[in-house]
């Protein structure tokens, strides 16, 4: 039976075993069963999946997961949890702990070991300081994925829905709307966690498109046209492709590949819709010194 999740076991857990948080992996432990409940619903894990968690923790979440899921690969960086998740982790046999940094694992093998290569779940309460680099790492590297439900700050599951016009809208939210159709689930207090984090959480769900929704030859180009587009974001579309070293297109290019297009040479890139980005680095790839 799951037992942790209640905020005097995850305390009587944590003494048993003299453990001290480490500020530097972001390590906010859940301990609302409620919420861990909401988790493992918004994810719909059945006996047939194969989940990866990110940051287990002393385990509370991956003891929801083992119930549910047929198998779980579960990656923790600090050493110090090890010990921990063996005794919590002591009656299950369909999990599998990790003692490695994620943005090092190569999770492609994972899926191909323990799930034939089939589409996996990801489901994690996220280290906040590094929420970006593992949900770009996941879709960029292509693993085979079926949904990735996490807990994030507030305002970065905020800025993963958004669309143009709005004040969050980014580079974060077109990869993510580009990769997947983001939900949020609810939105988590700081009072559920021990430490308390300084900001409010949400619980997202990205549910990971099985075609793509725009076509583009050159998918990492139209990347760098997005990020350059966002780099700065006070100025023009055009000075933000021309500045940027990583699109070789000369500033006269730009300039008539957005004429072309039927925008404005005044236009700031934040206006434009996911379509109008794979449609703009089609064109702007045309003109590749
Ligand atoms: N899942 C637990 C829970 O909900 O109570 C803990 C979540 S806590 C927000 C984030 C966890 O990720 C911590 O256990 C932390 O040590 C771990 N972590 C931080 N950086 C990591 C990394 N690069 N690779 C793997 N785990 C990491």
């Amino acid at each position: 039976m799951a037992y942790l999740g209640n905020p005097a076991r995850t305390v009587a857990v944590l003494e048993k075993h003299g453990f001290q948080f480490q500020k530097k992996y972001g390590q906010n432990f859940l301990i609302d069963t409620h919420i861990l409940e909401k988790i493992i619903d918004a994810a719909e894990i059945t006996k047939d999946d194969m989940v990866l968690e990110i940051g287990p923790g002393i385990g509370t979440m991956t003891q929801y997961l083992c119930e549910a899921a047929r198998e779980v690969v579960a990656v923790e960086i600090d050493d110090n949890l090890i010990p921990v998740l063996e005794d919590t982790l002591s009656e299950y046999d369909n999990v599998t702990v990790l003692n490695q940094d994620i943005l090092k694992v190569d999770i492609g093998r994972i899926a191909e070991e323990k799930n034939h290569g089939k589409p996996i779940k990801v489901v994690a309460n996220l280290p906040y300081y590094i929420t970006t680099p593992i949900i770009m790492g996941l879709f960029e590297s292509h693993v085979p994925l079926e949904s990735i439900t996490v807990m994030v700050q507030k305002e970065v599951a905020d800025r993963m829905q958004v669309g143009p016009g709005t004040k969050d809208y980014g580079a974060l939210s077109l990869a993510v709307q580009y990769f997947s159709n983001p939900e949020v689930v609810c939105v988590v207090p700081p009072t559920c966690f021990i430490p308390q984090p300084k900001v409010a959480s949400s619980v997202i769900r990205l549910t990971c498109h099985k075609n793509p929704v725009v076509e583009v030859s050159d998918e990492a180009f139209m990347f760098k046209v997005i990020r350059a587009s966002f780099n700065q974001r006070r100025k023009t579309l055009v000075n933000g492709l021309n500045n940027a070293p990583t699109i070789p297109v000369s500033k006269e290019n730009i300039i008539k590949t957005i004429e072309e297009l039927g925008y404005s040479p005044t236009i700031r890139g934040e206006t434009l819709s996911l379509q109008e980005f794979a449609t703009l680095s089609e064109a702007l790839r045309q003109k590749v010194n």
